[in-house]
């Protein structure tokens, strides 16, 4: 791909009939692509692949995953145009190799998203369109001509009535398929044998495209992954480095730097609102400046912008971590070496920027340290430590296991979201992706409470 810094056509918008709705992404394709659409369109494939590890975690049935993955592409990926989609679809999925090429965790990931895309995508296509993308595979199988099938015909029947499918819906398009190639099919008795040949509908070929399709991209990752270097000219490669970079620990959802949804944080309430609606991470490190009276810079950031976020001032700002740390350091130490780190925060100071609040993703990725309390405690703390302090909020026996089994599969998002359901007794259907969105999600759901119980 060449990156372009102003729009020129694509090649590929002109050929676009030339391509598979669902393209085999075998090669990067030649074209050429604005840097705002290579990230842009990276961002918004990220979106449907994050929805879809969400909806895997959260154990959806194949049906709703099906009409998840439809809405996710839906809204994500299409356009008015027809080449449009398929430009952005290749476009995208190279784009994220690149961000997802450079790690196995990442690898991993991407892997296994990018093929439950594909298995879905495949199963949504006309049966023509899925026997041209097989033709296009170039897999060893031969579909049999009519002729064949009518000297199984009877044969191939009586498996179809036996797995319980009925006659009319079966597939009449079989590939001949050496049987050791297929061993869950023959162990399951749901194939027809004839001469080391195993006799495979249509609907079970898929899965084994699918897992060429893996097989394929797994391969392709590693290489890209070597390639990095050389795939690219140097001088690209200083433009492209910081967006593949950000891509990999993207937040994609709203800024919460200056949502104060709920209006300005109080004071005096705020030990209250801490217990109510501050996720764990939050009221971890709340908890540890009171009785610490002091955090080290990490939690100091973490919080101060959640702080920000939720609507704490900045005069109330100053006048709360003073409270705190001059108890420890003294009021004047306060003033001298740490009054400076909270007014920058605001934009205040240095720079002048407007600092966001951390999302889930940055913090999760983050690597607290001896004496640090910042970070996200379904990743970072003991398992004893987590059981204790969900205990501590309220979180019930039944719904501690429902988090820990999230915790042990690395689905600290999700961990946090049943947290979240557990507390408030309500869903969360979006997941937690932000620590500042579970407050403000919090808070929408007490005040409904409040609001009802008034009525
Ligand atoms: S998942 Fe996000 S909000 Fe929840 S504890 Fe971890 S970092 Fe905080």
């Amino acid at each position: 791909m060449e990156i372009v810094g102003s729009r020129r056509k694509s090649s590929l918008s002109s050929a676009g009939d030339a391509f598979p709705t669902l393209p085999l992404y075998r090669s990067a394709p030649v074209l050429e692509v604005r840097l705002e659409d290579f990230e842009l369109y990276a961002i918004h494939r990220l979106r449907v692949l994050k929805g879809i590890s969400d909806g895997l975690s959260r154990g959806k049935k194949p049906n709703e995953m099906e009409n998840l993955i439809k809405d996710l592409w839906k809204v994500n990926m299409m356009h008015s145009e027809a080449a449009e989609v398929i430009n952005k679809d290749i476009i995208s999925h190279f784009v994220l190799r690149l961000v997802y090429c450079r790690e196995e965790e990442l690898r991993r990931w991407f892997l296994s998203m990018e093929t439950t895309l594909f298995r879905y995508r495949f199963q949504l296509e006309t049966p023509e369109a899925q026997r041209a993308l097989l033709a296009e595979f170039d897999l060893p199988y031969k579909a049999i001509n009519n002729a064949e099938y009518e000297t199984v015909k009877d044969k191939l029947n009586q498996v179809v009535r036996s797995t319980g499918q009925s006659l009319s819906s079966a597939d009449t398009v079989y590939y001949k398929v050496p049987f050791e190639q297929v061993p869950e099919l023959v162990a399951t008795r749901r194939v027809y044998i004839l001469k080391g040949y195993a006799y495979v509908a249509m609907n079970q070929v898929n899965s084994l495209l699918v897992t060429q399709y893996r097989s394929n991209l797994s391969k392709a990752l590693v290489l890209t992954n070597r390639k990095w270097t050389s795939m690219i000219r140097e001088q690209e490669k200083d433009r492209l480095t910081p967006i593949v970079e950000a891509l990999s620990v993207s937040y994609l959802g709203p800024d919460y730097s200056q949502s104060k949804e709920y209006g300005e944080i109080s004071l005096k309430d705020i030990d209250q609102v801490a217990k109510k609606s501050f996720p764990l991470c939050m009221r971890h490190l709340f908890g540890k400046l009171k009785e610490d009276h002091h955090l080290k810079h990490g939690g100091r950031m973490q919080l101060g912008l959640f702080l920000k976020g939720v609507g704490l001032n900045l005069d109330d700002a100053l006048a709360f971590w003073k409270a705190e740390f001059s108890r420890k350091v003294g009021a004047e130490r306060f003033d001298k070496e740490y009054a400076y780190g909270i007014r920058h925060n605001y934009g205040k100071e240095g720079k002048r920027t407007d600092y966001t609040p951390y999302s889930c993703q940055k913090i999760i990725t983050s690597t607290p340290g001896v004496g640090d309390h910042h970070g996200c405690p379904y990743r970072h703390f003991s398992e004893d430590n987590l059981r204790a302090a969900l205990s501590t909020m309220g979180v019930g026996n039944r719904a501690v296991e429902d988090v820990m089994d999230k915790v042990r599969n690395r689905h600290y998002q999700l961990a946090c979201t049943l947290t979240f359901e557990a507390i408030h007794g309500a869903s969360c259907d979006e997941g937690i992706n932000h620590p500042n969105q579970y407050y403000n999600d919090s808070k929408k759901v007490l005040e409904s409470r409040n609001n009802s119980k008034g009525t």
